[in-house]
């Protein structure tokens, strides 16, 4: 039995989902001109689609998991249920405007005509917000369809906001802040759960690893104590004595948003040959 997973056939998520495989210890032929292709030493099928059809293709049970934007899976509105972020694909959803119009805040929206390619989210967004503004809903090009006359406003995709820049357009309302997510049928058979739930936990050490930072670092002993107090490790940090008297080497793992802060606390405390590396993997 193989599970299937529907990822991206080309676009922003298709390598870092391939990445995530990988790190996963999941080796699959990289094949985009296939439809789909086997892993060679895990029960997994994978299978190359558009994003905007794989919550469709797992509601239907053509693929069991699938890895999408939380913006797509909340558009599309299918049967099928969102498990875990996976820390890749991070944009906004986003209201803009052009750079010389007079709007002050979100109530200049009422009664204009804002383009986009997620008219639910959107809608949503502006019935929470009591607006009745003119939804236009178009497939691609969002971004010039105020320069062509089409539309007041936009609601599209951000990451760096360099598309909106270019076309003279101002961010003004994050709608959703959205990034990859993995989703899966929410009838699976027990045999594919157990794949599913083996993958699972892959992903969590994967995912898990990537936020941290392994630090091995000599202090003076007087100071040891001192030290262990702003390195919290997994359990506790490991203390060995080194060869020189006096001296100890500590390991810990940090948190890499911790880790600068940590590092200046760290050296202040006496701290020499700090070395820090990545982790690849971490069972919690
Ligand atoms: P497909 O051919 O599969 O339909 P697409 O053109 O619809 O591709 P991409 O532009 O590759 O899609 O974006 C895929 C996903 O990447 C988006 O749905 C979103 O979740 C995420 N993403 C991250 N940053 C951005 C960005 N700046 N603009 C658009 N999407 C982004
Ligand atoms: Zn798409």
């Amino acid at each position: 039995m193989k599970l299937k997973i529907a990822i991206q056939k080309s676009g922003r998520l298709h390598e870092d989902s391939i990445k995530l495989l990988k790190e996963c210890g999941i080796d699959i032929n990289n094949g985009v001109n296939r439809l789909k292709t086997e892993a060679s030493n895990f029960p997994l099928e994978v299978l190359y689609l558009r994003d905007d059809d794989i919550p469709q293709y797992v509601e239907d049970g053509v693929a069991d998991i699938g890895i999408v934007g939380e913006n797509v899976m909340l558009e599309k509105r299918k049967n099928a249920l969102s498990l875990l972020p996976l820390g890749f694909g991070k944009c906004r959803l986003s209201i803009a405007v052009p750079k010389n119009s007079d709007y002050k805040d979100i109530s200049s929206l009422e009664g204009k005509k804002i383009a986009t390619s997620y008219p639910l989210i959107l809608g949503d967004f502006l019935a929470k917000n009591k607006l009745n503004s003119e939804i236009h809903e178009i497939s691609g090009s969002v971004e010039i369809a105020p320069n062509v006359g089409l539309a007041d406003a936009i609601c599209d995709l951000v990451s760096s906001g360099s598309t909106l820049f270019i076309n003279n357009l101002e961010e003004k309302e994050v709608v959703l802040k959205s990034e990859a997510i993995l989703i899966s049928s929410d009838q699976l058979i027990p045999g594919k759960q157990q794949i599913l739930d083996q993958l699972l936990f892959r992903i969590q050490a994967v995912k898990q690893s990537r936020k941290h930072k392994y630090i091995l670092l000599n202090a003076p002993d007087e100071n040891v104590e001192r030290i262990i107090r702003l390195l919290p490790g997994m359990k506790s940090p490991t203390v060995l004595p080194l060869a020189v008297k006096g001296w100890s080497s500590i390991h810990s793992v940090v948190h890499e948003d911790d880790f600068w802060n940590i590092i200046q606390s760290l050296k202040a405390e006496g701290a020499q040959g700090i070395l820090v590396t990545g982790i690849e993997k971490m069972i919690l």
